[in-house]
């Protein structure tokens, strides 16, 4: 499985569950109440001897040029941390055509096969080594339609990087446009350049991406601001920025921590897509035809919402834990939805998770949701984090009680609030705190 399969199998999951929970069901009668207990004050701690990965990039500076369908000439400057390569520096870049590359002004030899750069470096380097490389993406790096182009979770395809989940950089994108054409992409230092975006917290590379084109955008101040960017209607931005302030606080209750950012996007965009970037969502305008017109099927909307906290504020270590990510997106959705619509809600989504694993079980296809941490991102790109790793929280919570449970997410979240990045072993650790016995079935049953 590569990483078209990915692709695939990103929306074939998120569009599934739209489509088998888009029947509509009427909302719970009984008053809800809130279903996560208030966060102690408790502050974050950070996480000290936190394993790094083996290459440790600090910083990209990306300059793309951007004529109408694709992308013809791109640039981008690689800043490493020196301790964490020996002898060469190796990257995913896949189906791009390198043009060449160089550390301070001093061509570099390299090799170029399949989606694997290998640029091989001098002994001696400087403390902030940075190679610059020339290249040209494929026309498909970017997807969409003529008059807007759009590129996320694939970012090898438009720049070659470091594509690993523990391995956050930061990020300056330049992209130049055709005229008329404006742009959406992560930032969290707004310059007001057309077509120029910084972020400046450190990011895995597969919540960077762009849109670009003929679109328009609309933002309604507040913390955060929030903006609705792509095709849409004004009626589906009013009824976002209503739902998405209560699913702010919705999540920043869950997870004891404010949303982190200044601002969240909705870019609602053409053809098959749903992603989480920093500090946005790329959508399929498609979704808008049952959502907003079905108020409860909410789900992508919070899913994805819900990656700002679990995947971009704390996300997995490393592929092999990957599956944390989309457990917390899933099960965080059905929480949402039972804090919004009631029980029974939530207990749908329970359901369809159920479903959909037993379905992998009988296709003979279940493994273990936590991986060695030298497993590959083809080694994780099944359903089973969606499915059997929502269902282990969902247990989880039957298990430790809502008391317990909502404490534990919020220490195993704060606590990896300070570098970015969680294992299985953390959140294991934070359920058996607050359970204060072991958990040892519970591992036994989702874990092995
Ligand atoms: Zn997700």
């Amino acid at each position: 499985m590569g990483s078209a399969w990915r692709s695939l199998g990103v929306l074939t999951v998120a569009l599934a569950v739209s489509c088998s929970s888009t029947s509509p069901r009427p909302a719970a009668k009984r008053p809800v109440l809130s279903t996560v207990p208030a966060p102690s004050t408790k502050p974050a701690a950070a996480k000290p001897n936190q394993p790094k990965p083996l290459l440790d990039v600090l910083h990209y500076d990306v300059h793309l040029v951007l004529d109408g369908s694709r992308i013809t000439r791109a640039a981008a400057s690689i800043t490493w941390d020196p301790e964490t390569t020996l002898g060469s520096l190796t990257l995913r870049a896949d189906a791009l055509s390198i043009e060449g590359i160089t550390l301070s002004g001093t061509e570099l030899e390299y090799s170029h096969t399949a989606n694997k750069l290998l640029v091989r470096l001098p002994n001696e380097l400087p403390p902030r080594p940075t190679v610059r490389i020339e290249y040209v993406p494929r026309a498909d790096a970017t997807s969409g339609t003529a008059d807007i182009r759009f590129a996320a979770y694939h970012s090898a395809r438009w720049l070659p990087c470091h594509f690993h989940p523990g391995d956050r950089a930061t990020l300056q994108l330049k992209l130049d446009l055709p005229s008329e054409w404006s742009a959406i992409a992560p930032s969290d230092v707004p310059n007001g350049k057309l077509g120029e975006f910084s972020l400046e917290t450190a990011t895995p590379p597969h919540m960077y991406g762009f849109a670009a084109g003929k679109f328009v955008s609309l933002r309604s101040p507040g913390k955060p601001g929030l903006v609705t960017a792509g095709r849409f209607d004004r009626t589906a931005h009013t009824r976002l920025t209503k739902e998405s302030r209560k699913m702010v606080a919705f999540f920043a209750q869950a997870s004891g921590i404010p949303y982190p950012g200044s601002s969240y996007a909705h870019v609602f965009l053409p053809g098959k897509v749903a992603q989480e970037l920093a500090g946005m969502a790329f959508i399929s305008e498609r979704y808008l035809k049952t959502w907003p017109a079905t108020p409860t099927e909410d789900w992508l909307i919070a899913h994805e919402l819900a990656h700002q906290w679990w995947g971009g504020l704390v996300g997995a270590a490393n592929w092999g834990e990957f599956w944390l990510n989309e457990a917390f997106a899933v099960f965080m959705t059905a929480a949402w939805k039972e804090h919004r619509h009631g029980r029974d809600a939530y207990d749908r989504e329970r359901d369809l998770a159920r479903k959909r694993y037993d379905a992998t079980i009988q296709a003979g296809k279940d493994r273990p949701l936590s991986l060695p941490d030298d497993a590959s991102e083809a080694d994780v790109t099944d359903k089973l984090a969606y499915t059997k790793g929502a269902l282990a929280l969902f247990d989880a919570r039957d298990r430790l009680g809502d008391k317990a449970f909502w404490t534990a997410i919020r220490e195993y979240t704060q606590a990896a609030r300070g570098t970015g990045v969680a294992r299985t072993s953390d959140l294991i650790a934070a359920l058996e705190s607050a359970h204060g016995k072991s958990l040892t079935a519970w591992r036994e049953r989702w874990l092995k």
